[in-house]
């Protein structure tokens, strides 16, 4: 092939923006198109500003527990512009426990002295690393699995604190190997989820001593503006290749023939390119909504799964079946500014969890404007309440009413406020996060398996390996390179 692979990548929320990036950075020469159906970049990914009041749509920041996500900050030249999560959020983290609020322990301490577990339980945890234990099931749940390594009573308050928190699923249905495979691989690796930790933190000492600086503790990072200016900046620098607003209706396979034909008539191509032959790998036929037709040499959806599988009918329905059984949460965001003045009982940490358990009405509340600075103007607070989660999927049908008058008079017991807030916002995401259930993993191994029918096509986005934003540019720079080979294996055959 003389002229330059044509590829096309569906969707420019995280995943697509960073593994467009990342081939962009790489050495393989790919001439690159974005589709994104929504008129803006960045998916789940958004920070919007009103009343002086700036606030998160989606993800509130990432960690540096990996180091993807700063990485690719610094290939931007963007690292600088991070602002770090203040040092109470880092260490206060709280829970909704028993209708009060409770610091989580973060030191031996603080965890001997916390009223939320019985010392049976805390005896239980502190031994833990001794424990030889094993799966009953290859494939445990994460509540399985936490009841195994400890006891009911801890399973019960911090398998749903950790998966509230994060997947705001079922602990009884989400699979640890999947949701948590640290926690499996530590298993696995050390005999117990604790000597795993210890060794993880031995490993990053040595690492911070050998990149002569000290270990830091895991933070969350974002920006002063937010975590919009990563999506801003990642879309300026593929601007010339991205367009918004296009809903793409079918992927077909086309033998190379029918594409040279094609070519020949084809607006799309230069006159030199006219006369190129047609490409030796299988091209891709795709068709958008309004009649238009392109042709590409390899394809990467990057689009949520059940939108993979509707592209993807045509092409495999086998495969499409099989992204189909990948279901979502839906999660309401419901954002609340309040005078300083007003509350009773204001904390310096992060925010609490609400575990699903408890049965109420919110999943929990970060305290944005104790977390990051500039997100609220002076003399105001800026509060994130999430709602909704596999355990309440109706919550997301309530008026904006009902969910903000539910969500100020939880806050109002919880905090002691004593006004009603004097901004508030509410955003609803139906599919928000995907659901990594029982079988996560052998259905990610099938999906692999029938993905090899089709050369160069790949599925990468959230609903595979990792919901956080760290998983989305980790799995990007993977892809890519992986990409890259491939083509440097086509060209050299
Ligand atoms: C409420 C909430 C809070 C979260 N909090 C955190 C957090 O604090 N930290 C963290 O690390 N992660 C968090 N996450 C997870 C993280 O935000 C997501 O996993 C990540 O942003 C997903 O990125 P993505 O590109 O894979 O998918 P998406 O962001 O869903 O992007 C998919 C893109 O595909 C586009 N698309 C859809 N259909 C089509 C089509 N037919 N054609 C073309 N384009 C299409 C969409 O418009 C979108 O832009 C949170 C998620 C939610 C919902």
């Amino acid at each position: 092939m003389n002229r330059q692979p044509r590829w096309l990548i569906v969707g420019a929320g995280l995943s697509g923006l960073a593994l467009a990036f990342e081939l962009k950075c790489l050495q393989a020469k790919i001439d690159l198109t974005i589709i994104e159906s929504a008129n803006r970049a960045g998916g789940k990914i958004w920070t919007e500003e009103q009343e002086g009041f700036r606030f998160e749509w989606g993800p509130n920041g990432f960690l540096d527990s990996k180091p993807s996500t700063i990485d690719l900050c610094k290939k931007l030249g963007i690292d600088g512009a991070l602002i770090p999560a203040s040092e109470g959020a880092r260490k206060y983290r709280y829970v909704h426990w028993r209708d009060t609020i409770q610091v989580l322990p973060n030191s031996l301490f603080s965890f001997l002295n916390s009223p939320l577990l019985s010392w049976r339980s805390k005896w239980r945890l502190l031994t833990e690393k001794y424990r030889h234990s094993v799966a009953t099931s290859n494939d445990e749940s994460v509540y399985e699995f936490a009841v195994r390594r400890t006891n009911k009573e801890i399973a019960d308050l911090f398998a749903d604190l950790m998966v509230t928190g994060i997947h705001a699923g079922d602990p009884k249905q989400l699979s640890v190997k999947a949701a948590f495979p640290r926690l499996y691989r530590w298993e696995k690796d050390f005999g117990s989820v604790m000597r795993g930790m210890n060794m993880n933190r031995q490993l990053r000492r040595k690492e911070a001593r050998r990149q002569q600086t000290k270990l830091e503790p895991v933070r969350m990072w974002s920006f002063p503006t937010g975590l919009r200016f990563l999506v801003d900046q990642l879309t300026e620098k593929l601007a010339s290749s991205i367009q918004f607003g296009q809903i793409i209706q079918k992927i077909e396979k086309i033998s190379p023939s029918a594409v040279a034909m094609k070519d020949s008539n084809s607006a799309n191509y230069s006159d030199t390119e006219k006369k190129q032959p047609a490409p030796e790998n299988p091209t891709y036929r795709v068709e958008f909504s309004d009649g238009r037709e392109q042709f590409f040499d390899g394809v990467v959806l990057t689009c949520p799964s059940y939108i993979q599988a509707d592209l993807l009918l045509s092409l495999d329905l086998e495969l499409a079946k099989k992204l189909q059984e990948i279901v979502y949460n839906a999660i309401v965001v419901v954002v609340t500014g309040y005078d300083r003045g007003s509350i009773g009982s204001s904390f310096d940490g992060f925010g609490f969890i609400s575990p699903q358990a408890q049965g109420g009405n919110i999943l929990g509340t970060q305290w944005c404007s104790s977390i990051f600075t500039d997100r609220a103007p002076s003399g105001c607070v800026l509060y994130r309440t999430l709602c909704g989660g596999v355990a309440r999927p109706e919550i997301i049908e309530w008026s904006d009413e009902k969910l903000l008058e539910t969500v100020h008079q939880e806050l109002a017991r919880l905090m002691q406020i004593k006004e009603k807030p004097r901004f508030a916002r509410i955003i609803r995401w139906p599919k928000a996060i995907p659901q990594y259930l029982l079988g996560h993993t052998q259905r990610n191994q099938q999906i692999q398996n029938l993905l090899k029918r089709h050369p160069n096509f790949y599925l990468s986005g959230n609903a595979f390996q990792g919901v956080a934003m760290n998983d989305c540019t980790e799995n990007a720079l993977t892809l890519a390179k992986q990409i890259e080979q491939d083509l440097l294996g086509q060209t050299n055959n």
